[in-house]
């Protein structure tokens, strides 16, 4: 039973089937100019439009590279040194995916200056907190749109009227909500936002960066033409064929699936807090993500919960997927205000398109039994 999908998903095979002509016939490369390159470069450029169309984008503001990850490094070191001249200071939450407090912690290195907003109890950024950070200096604000190991939403919208207010960009990594809200993503207000086909059942090693039109941001890879000059190396087309394909399929799903994950989820949570004492649930008292879901258990080892529901054939995670194997508290639930013992007593269940009630109830019972015998264990 896998309830790690904010881990990584399954490939569409849908999406998979429109890939792979990509990879065995319309091969070329989409620089060339014969027919071979204009396949590719027609199949890259319907691409483009169609990720452009999903989240509300004019065609050209969409830059394809090779991961989230990847995304991430481009906007915030991109609009970095595109304003290096202008200001050195940049603003983000302690509460972001590694790809960008280490990309930020990388630049501290290199001169600049960070803020890194707390957070309250629920994971929420405070927009007076955020308002009182932000100097004539200031030349980023970067806040995630959905946190990876919470599913807490941040108020983005907002977040994005106090920097335009101000004259200063806007990036947000939308990894976890792209394909997962109804809505098109540039109705944030963001002037930045990062996607990763793997996180809506499209293929691994393939993401989008949006850039809104006139953003200042200068590449970091360097090489060539391609994607508008900000990102240099032939184009993985059967990926962004890919990647496009996946994202226009869950838009079409996005509503239904929304709901119907959120109601498992609750149902989940609720069965959970009934079944097993002293548990509680992470973020929940602010707005989430449908699918992901984040406990604390008294008195055990998240590590080991995730050891003991594997046995039992149930795949969840401590938290991010980047981080397994480091045996640091997670640093999402020190900022809530958690204490490290609490932190370690956490893991995510994240749901997904082939999640249901039936298997869910059963890793409910699955997951009491497994927090009763490690306590039992660990009293004695
Ligand atoms: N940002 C967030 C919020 C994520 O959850 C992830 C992946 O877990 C990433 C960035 C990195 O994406 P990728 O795996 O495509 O590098």
């Amino acid at each position: 039973m896998y309830l790690d999908y904010n881990a990584t998903t399954p490939l569409d095979r849908r999406v998979f089937e429109i890939m792979a002509p990509y990879m065995t016939e319309r091969w070329g490369n989409s620089s060339s100019p014969y027919r071979f390159g204009n396949q590719a470069r027609i199949a890259l450029e319907k691409g483009r439009a169609r990720v452009a169309e999903c989240i509300g984008a004019e065609t050209g503001e969409i830059v394809f590279c090779a991961s989230g990850t990847e995304a991430d490094n481009l906007a915030v070191r991109g609009v970095a040194a595109a304003l290096r001249t202008r200001g050195n200071h940049i603003v983000t939450s302690s509460v972001e995916h590694h790809a960008v407090l280490y990309t930020c912690r990388a630049l501290e290195a290199e001169g600049y200056r960070v803020t890194y907003l707390p957070v309250d109890d629920d994971g929420l950024v405070g927009l007076k907190e955020l308002e009182k950070s932000l100097t004539p200096e200031t030349i980023l604000v970067t806040v995630m749109h959905a946190n990876n190991e919470t599913g807490v939403l941040q108020p983005v919208g907002e977040i994005a009227r106090i920097a335009r207010e101000r004259g200063i960009v806007f990036h947000s990594d939308a990894v976890q909500t792209a394909g997962k809200l109804p809505g098109r993503l540039c109705g944030t207000g963001a002037d930045l936002l990062s996607l990763s086909a793997h996180k809506f059942y499209g293929p691994k090693g393939v993401g989008a960066l949006y850039v809104r039109k006139g953003t200042p941001i200068s590449p970091r890879i360097t090489g060539g033409p391609h994607e508008h000059g900000l990102r240099a190396g032939t184009e993985n087309v059967p990926g962004i064929v890919g990647l496009a394909a996946a994202l226009a399929l869950a838009a079409e799903s996005a509503r239904a699936e929304a709901e119907r994950l959120a109601l498992l989820r609750d149902r989940f949570e609720n069965r959970v807090l009934e079944a097993v004492p002293g548990t509680r649930v992470n973020g929940r008292g602010a707005p989430r993500v449908p699918n992901t879901s984040n406990l604390s258990f008294d008195a055990v080892d998240g590590e080991s919960i995730v050891l003991g529901l594997d046995l039992g054939g149930i795949c969840v995670s401590t938290g991010s997927a980047c981080s397994t194997g480091d045996p640091e508290p997670s640093h999402v639930l020190l900022a809530m205000g958690l204490s490290p013992k609490e932190a370690q007593g956490s893991i995510r269940v994240s749901l997904g398109r082939h999640t249901e009630e039936k298997e869910l109830d059963a890793a409910v019972d699955t997951l009491a039994q497994t927090v009763a015998r490690l306590r039992a264990i660990s009293s004695i």
